[in-house]
């Protein structure tokens, strides 16, 4: 479970995260739905402790990550796509983070038979498509076969095929009991993807809902 309590976060003059507070529940899948600049990566970041809260706090299962990264094992997240070392391979990349997080490689050929990355696992990340990149991603937080799991916009460059594969895998993880936090400005995605909805704009909290509540009152 991940508790968002009172969290904001200011840069600058800039108030990115503005006081929320919510609750994502293991065993469904929860969008994180608003537009682009509302802040949902800037709380996925708080949660996973890669980002200072300026006021609140952010816990997994109970503990905060402040100055300290959550460990790939509790926690797995798909953030943005071009941080990967582009002059590595896709296998050379996942060995590296699975050899920081204490991960065996079998592990490494197992996610990406997952992510279906098998047959260019020996190519350069630098060559792949945006939709690989995602996959590679997914790959990524998959590694640590961690019970919480945070994707920041993970159909974003992926082909209608792509994003039903996305879509698929979410419910699944939720469906064996995880807890899965998946951001979006598209609401028709998260309409076919959700169970549950938390809807921010501007930072603020609007919604804390079901998929049916919020698609029917609207
Ligand atoms: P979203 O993920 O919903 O698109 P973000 O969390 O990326 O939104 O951004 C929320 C707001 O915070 C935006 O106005 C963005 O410009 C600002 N912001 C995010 N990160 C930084 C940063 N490192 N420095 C300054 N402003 C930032
Ligand atoms: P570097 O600073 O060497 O690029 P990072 O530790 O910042 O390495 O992150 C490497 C990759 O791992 C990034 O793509 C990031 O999105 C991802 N990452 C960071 N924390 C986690 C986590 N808890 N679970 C899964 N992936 C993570």
């Amino acid at each position: 479970m991940i508790e968002v309590r009172g969290l904001s976060k200011r840069y600058g003059d800039t108030v990115a995260v503005d006081d929320l507070t919510f609750v994502v529940k293991p065993g469904l899948v929860t969008g994180f739905l608003g537009p682009n600049g509302a802040g949902k990566s800037t709380t996925m970041r708080m949660v996973l402790g890669l980002d200072e809260p300026s006021e609140g706090a952010a816990t997994v299962g109970g503990r905060g990550y402040r100055k300290l990264t959550a460990p790939m094992r509790e926690v797995g997240a798909l953030l943005d796509a071009r941080a990967v070392h582009p002059g590595r391979t896709a296998r050379d990349h996942l060995r590296c983070l699975a050899q920081s997080n204490g991960i065996g490689d079998r592990r490494v050929d197992e996610v990406l038979g997952v992510v279906g990355l098998e047959s260019v696992a020996r190519r350069r990340v630098r060559t792949f498509s945006l939709g690989m990149s995602q996959r590679l991603g997914i790959a990524g937080a998959l590694l640590g076969d961690p019970g919480v799991l945070i994707f920041d916009e993970p159909v974003n460059g992926l082909d209608p095929e792509g994003i039903r594969w996305v879509r698929d895998l979410m419910r699944g993880l939720a469906a064996e009991g995880r807890t899965v936090l998946v951001s979006s400005h598209l609401i028709s995605e998260m309409a076919l993807t959700a169970q549950h909805l938390v809807v921010i704009g501007r930072g603020r909290l609007i919604a804390d809902t079901s998929v049916e509540e919020f698609i029917g009152g609207e």
